[in-house]
């Protein structure tokens, strides 16, 4: 399977051609080659997001998710003695409505956003251009990544829905070795395939069946936020849906049109996630870690049922509407217990509202 054949469908589209040629000049391509090839794509030609898109994130869902984490990082900086400036830092920002939320809710501490400094680490120029237009309200920077962002001051950094598209790799343990997953061209197409290949971690023993997933690039960026969180002090809230307890399983999942699609099939044209390891992520943060809680038990214990109760009185019309997205929110059988929340401080740091005392 491993090949020289030319994929046989009728038209490739641009990406799936560049994708089958470098296959074709230097063999099977790693998954998170691959994964990063066609999500950059993906990402760099689209707003996903939506009705109209591939699929609806919580900020698109309603502000009162938005204002709940603006308060938990207005309250921990208020805790933290009210420093005069902090850097506040969005990983992956999609449209910007998350941000946009965030600074209105800080706005009952007007302090807070004089002391900010706002950062979007993005590299779509599409959702640039989105996130300008939400945001043209604001002064705001951009980065293609967290490593470019140096400074002496508080960090505030919050990221839903980011490390979930970042490459993965999968080592499939079966008779006692390993193997690791690489992406080949078939008769029909792409195909899947695995090559010899050490783990560059020692994972528990390969059993028949065990596939442990690996996130070269979440445990870079968790590191680099761990050392700037260590040295400057700050607040990291990662909200993404995963497990919290490493563990083997294949997670990678392909989402278009809000339906599940096969990962192999429209490259680029549909969303390649993994579900996020917490555990590794924290781990690889170095700092002290809270949670993850449940996106349920954080949105409550952070007063989204009050917000929204305060709302609807003021706009009766929207009432409905506010009780369903709080439901869709914080439900169990809905977004609220896959989905998941942590919290990353620097040493000494208070404790971040919504993780309990
Ligand atoms: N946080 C937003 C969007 C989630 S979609 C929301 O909740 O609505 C994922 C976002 O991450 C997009 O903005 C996408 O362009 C961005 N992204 C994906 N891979 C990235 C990478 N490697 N570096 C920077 N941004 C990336």
């Amino acid at each position: 399977m491993v090949g020289v054949a030319a994929p046989a469908r009728a038209r490739l589209s641009d990406l799936a051609a560049h994708l089958a040629a470098l296959i074709r000049h230097d063999g099977p391509m790693r998954l998170d080659r691959f994964m990063g090839l066609a999500n950059a794509h993906y990402y760099a030609t689209r707003d996903p997001l939506g009705a109209s898109g591939d699929f609806t994130t919580a900020p698109e869902i309603s502000q009162l998710f938005g204002e709940m984490i603006g308060l938990c990082l207005v309250d921990h900086w208020e805790r933290s003695g009210v420093p005069g400036r902090i850097d506040l830092v969005e990983l992956g920002p999609g449209r910007g409505t998350l941000m946009a939320d965030i600074l209105r809710a800080a706005r009952i501490r007007p302090a807070f956003a004089r002391a900010a400094r706002v950062t979007l680490v993005e590299t779509s120029p599409a959702l640039r251009a989105r996130q300008a237009e939400t945001l043209k309200a604001h002064d705001i920077a951009w980065r293609d990544s967290f490593a470019g962002i140096g400074g002496d001051a508080p960090l505030y950094l919050v990221a839903n829905e980011f490390f979930d598209a970042l490459p993965i790799r999968q080592f499939v343990g079966a008779e006692g070795r390993w193997r690791e997953r690489y992406v080949a061209l078939s008769d029909e197409g792409f195909a899947f395939t695995l090559q010899p290949s050490a783990p560059p971690r020692p994972l528990s023993a390969p059993q028949a069946d065990t596939l442990w997933e690996l996130n070269e690039p979440t445990a870079a960026i968790a590191a680099a936020i761990g050392a700037r969180l260590a040295a400057t002090g700050g607040l990291a809230l990662v909200i993404d849906y995963g497990h919290a307890r490493s563990a083997p399983g294949d997670t990678l999942q392909a989402v278009r049109r809000h339906a599940f699609t096969d990962p192999l099939d429209a490259i680029g044209e549909a969303d390649l996630t993994a579900h996020v390891d917490f555990e590794a992520l924290a781990a690889a943060a170095g700092v002290a870690a809270y949670g993850p809680v449940t996106q349920g038990t954080f949105l409550t214990a952070l007063g989204i049922e009050a917000r929204a109760a305060t709302l609807g009185r003021a706009r009766p019309d929207q009432a409905e509407v506010l009780a369903a997205a709080v439901a869709r929110l914080t439900g169990p059988d809905q977004m609220g217990s896959l989905f998941k929340a942590m919290a990353l401080t620097g040493p000494g740091g208070p404790v971040p509202a919504g993780f309990g005392s």
